[in-house]
């Protein structure tokens, strides 16, 4: 019996762990990615000089799995946040273990996926018959967000289970400014329009010598009611939020970016309707909207594909 061949959509977490189990158990296993690099929603861009995570900010290794695979793979570039995170009136949230990659969080997919066959810049589009391009698979994976996945796999009357986030990235001149010289993050869960805000120079060796890189991850009925506004508007609104929560004089401020993810965190969870023969759907939406959820959402995919095969 020749091997058992499988694509994968999405080299995010899901994807990757998916693809690892089943590589290592013998089949043929090709990942596509629409985005240049991997990581998916655990992403990192190169910005002004510094390395800033903008999308998971940090992981967790709850799953004695997970921490173990993830020490493995990342070694010494495996790191932890010192500093607190706060609350909205300034106190102290526990903290169980905040683990970073000293070099970009998408260097964890990027570490995972060693030995695998990964082609980034390809959308898939459509797939036939089970056939991606020229290469027909046993099996198809699809771990993009569900109303992506839904539409490849031809199922109408789409459910978005996920709120949208809108982000933003600053720079300051000046090394850790106001309150970011003691506090790493503020996690606002009073509804605010600012959720999230985060110093990254707290992330050694992401912000270059002399200046301070704040990001900031807006509410859901902000990012709702906003989503489709001109970017430069909405972020504005987030730098002045920011500069008065962190006390950061707006004088420092040199550049900012917006970043928009419209399938950022589950806001519902959902039945999966059932897939064409020989698909499967893997991803944060089948646990927690959590880096380790989503890759455990993969090896759970994974073992099913495997005991079917
Ligand atoms: C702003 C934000 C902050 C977060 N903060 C944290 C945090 O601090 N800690 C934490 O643990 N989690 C956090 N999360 C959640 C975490 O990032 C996700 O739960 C996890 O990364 C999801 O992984 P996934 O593999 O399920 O999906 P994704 O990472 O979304 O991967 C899906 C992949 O599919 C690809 N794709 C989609 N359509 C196609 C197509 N047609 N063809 C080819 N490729 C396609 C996408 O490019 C993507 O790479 C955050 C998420 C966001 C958005």
């Amino acid at each position: 019996m020749g091997k058992k061949s499988l694509a994968v959509i999405g080299a995010g977490m899901a994807g990757i762990g998916a693809a690892r189990v089943l590589a290592d158990a013998g089949f043929r296993v090709v990942v596509f990615d629409k985005s240049r690099g991997l990581g998916g929603r655990c992403a990192t861009k190169r910005w002004e000089g510094h390395s800033v995570d903008h999308g998971a900010q940090y992981f967790t290794m709850r799953d004695a799995e997970f921490a173990h695979t993830v020490r493995s793979a990342c070694g010494g570039d495996l790191l932890e946040i010192q500093a607190p995170i706060v609350d909205e009136v300034g106190r102290e949230l526990p903290s169980a273990g905040r683990f970073f990659h000293a070099k970009g969080n998408n260097r964890l997919a990027r570490a995972l996926a060693e030995g695998l066959d990964v082609r980034t810049g390809v959308a898939i589009e459509a797939v036939e018959n089970r056939r991606v391009g020229e290469e027909e698979f046993d099996f198809i994976l699809s771990t993009a967000p569900w109303p992506q996945t839904a539409k490849l796999a031809g199922i109408s009357s789409v459910q978005n289970p996920y709120a949208p986030c809108l982000a933003g990235l600053f720079l300051y001149e000046g090394g850790r400014l106001g309150l970011s010289a003691t506090r790493y993050a503020v996690s606002d869960r009073s509804g605010q329009a600012l959720a999230w805000s985060a110093c990254e120079n707290h992330k050694p060796g992401r912000v270059g010598e002399g200046f301070t890189v704040m990001i900031a991850h807006a509410s859901e009925p902000f990012s709702r009611a906003r989503l489709e506004d001109d970017p430069a508007c909405w972020v504005e609104d987030l730098r002045v939020l920011v500069e008065e929560r962190w006390e950061i004089p707006s004088s420092a401020f040199r550049a900012m970016h917006p970043h928009r993810w419209r399938y950022a965190r589950i806001s519902q969870k959902m039945e999966i309707p059932s897939l064409p023969d020989g698909w499967h759907f893997a991803g944060d939406l089948l646990g927690e909207s959590r880096v380790e959820s989503a890759w455990l959402a993969g090896l759970e995919a994974a073992r099913r594909i495997l005991a079917g095969a």
